[in-house]
């Protein structure tokens, strides 16, 4: 990366050799006229985070940033001029049929020995970074009695039990008025199994089911150690079952939830190797800098984390769909680059059914930070996988089953994805944003890095790590990344609470279902 410094004067980045477009970084952009420390002239204003042509393109000919092509000049750009949305052609994302696979072997450096933190051991052999309740639900139906519950549990109850850190609804729109054996319904199906046994909930069974819902308690609680031994009676309410009325179904799901924070509240944190930590990461509210700043730092504390022998995961199938090409050849095997394929061809085809591209993504902000198009921000997007080997592959809503660096299919939506790597398996989740975003989620910490000082220094109550410092040149890109893998160790150990935590900020679990409602 090259860094032109002086606070004041006009400054571009450009992140690679290649490139012939630059970002540019004063806070308040670069006026018509402003010269550049090598001599270019800014031939109109230039908003921060906005590309300038370093060169004369001609008509026709490619834009390039991150060495890779990112549209096509619709007409002459002089050098020196406003790289906009309206004088690029998007190119056509990479065909799937003929990708390079299990290519490239790259080395993953040394292992990192003796990395711990403080974590709750889980009877299937996961481990916890937060000792928390989850109540299962079947269907939408139960949500507002399950709401008033939950509400007086933390009030009456739960300072009761100071070892566990929350009870959580884990409500969602599922359950019924769907085509719940359609082929895609198995989808919503198992993020809703795989969430009630995220690692951070302590493998406690408890689900409350309306009753005649499409959605049966079984379905989610079928096939291990969950409810292994119990009984229905013992794991399941039924809202229709009860004789009593609403303070009838208030009294009877307290109990049981009062009987399973005593068990919870008998965990205490034991150190754990760093390995045990299951990272998801995604982004939200990009900017240009989010290529250049946020994303090549948690792509830094990636390769930390499979160097200390831990899971990470990066998703988001439209932002990585026009880097497919850079991702197939880092696929530890043919088997996992196929895998990768097999799920942008469905996500291709699922958006093709709603007459709708991969370029339905971008957002008015992210265009106004300085993003012309999908190619531009999936470029920055995959930034976030540094340089490691792509060890496996899991579908929507199923759970990671090994270590080191994965790929799980989700769309880009905020929540949804988090619902979906919640599902995985996270017990850790970071989130980088350039526009800004109060992002937070009930069941995982979750870190929130600004792509920029200027948004750190509005918001320093939501964000919890300033990656523009980077570009101020006031920490290295290594650097940030190092404190980013420290800060995993200190949020998952319960020492450091985030910003989103403090100030209890959730967003809904949010499933996603392909399938048709009927
Ligand atoms: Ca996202």
């Amino acid at each position: 990366m090259q860094l032109i410094p002086h606070q004041d004067s006009p400054r571009y980045i450009r992140l690679h050799p290649t490139d012939n477009v630059g970002v540019v970084v004063n806070d308040q952009g670069v006026a018509a006229g402003g010269q550049f420390d090598d001599g270019l002239t800014a031939v109109e204003g230039i908003p921060q985070s906005h590309k300038v042509a370093l060169v004369d393109i001609a008509e026709g000919h490619e834009v390039v940033r991150y060495g890779e092509v990112i549209g096509y000049a619709l007409k002459p750009i002089a050098a020196g001029s406003w790289v906009t949305e309206q004088v690029l052609r998007m190119p056509e994302p990479p065909l799937l049929d003929n990708l390079p696979k299990a290519t490239l072997k790259t080395a993953p450096g040394e292992p990192l020995e003796g990395y711990t933190f403080e974590g709750f051991r889980n009877p299937d052999g996961s481990v916890g970074t937060r000792n928390i309740l989850g109540v299962t639900t079947t269907v939408q139906c139960v949500v507002g009695v399950l709401g008033h519950v939950v509400e007086r549990v933390r009030k009456e109850v739960l300072p009761k039990y100071p070892n566990v850190d929350d009870v959580v609804a884990l409500s969602h729109s599922y359950g019924c008025g769907v085509a719940i054996n359609a082929p895609d319904a198995v989808v919503p199906i198992r993020t809703l199994y795989n969430i009630s046994r995220n690692p951070n909930l302590g493998g406690q069974a408890l689900v409350i089911s309306l009753g005649c819902e499409k959605l049966q308690a079984n379905q989610l609680m079928d096939g291990d150690q969950l409810t292994n031994g119990m009984d229905e009676e013992d794991w399941l309410f039924r809202l229709q079952d009860s004789g009593s009325g609403f303070a009838g179904m208030v009294e009877q799901i307290m109990a049981m939830i009062e009987e399973r924070l005593k068990v919870l509240d008998q965990r205490r944190r034991e150190t754990v190797p760093a390995s045990e930590l299951v990272v998801g990461m995604q982004c939200g509210g990009s900017d240009a800098f989010s290529g250049i700043t946020a994303n090549p730092a948690l792509g830094v504390a990636a390769d930390l984390l499979v160097r200390a022998g831990a899971t990470v995961m990066f998703s988001e199938n439209t932002e990585v769909r026009d880097g497919i090409h850079l991702l197939t050849p880092r696929a530890a095997s043919v088997e996992v680059a196929d895998a990768l394929i097999r799920e942008m061809d469905w996500y291709d085809r699922y958006l093709a059914r709603g007459m709708a591209d991969r370029s339905a993504n971008t957002t008015p902000g992210n265009k106004k930070g300085g993003l012309n198009n999908i190619v531009e921000k999936a470029m920055g997007s995959i930034a976030k996988s540094g340089n490691g080997t792509i060890a496996g592959v899991v579908a929507p809503g199923e759970r990671i089953r090994g270590k080191g660096l994965w790929f799980c299919a989700t769309p880009a939506s905020d929540f949804i994805c988090g619902t979906l790597q919640l599902a995985a398996g996270m017990n850790l989740h970071i989130f980088t944003t350039g526009r800004g975003t109060p992002y937070g989620l009930s069941m995982v910490p979750v870190i929130k890095v600004a792509t920029r000082t200027q948004l750190a220094e509005r918001w320093p109550d939501l964000i919890d790590v300033d990656a523009g410092q980077i570009v101020s040149g006031r920490m290295t890109l290594e650097e940030m990344g190092w404190h980013i893998f420290q800060l995993y160790l200190d949020v998952a150990s319960g020492r450091k609470q985030t910003c989103a935590e403090q100030l209890r900020l959730h967003n809904d679990l949010v499933l996603f279902n392909p399938a048709p409602v009927t």
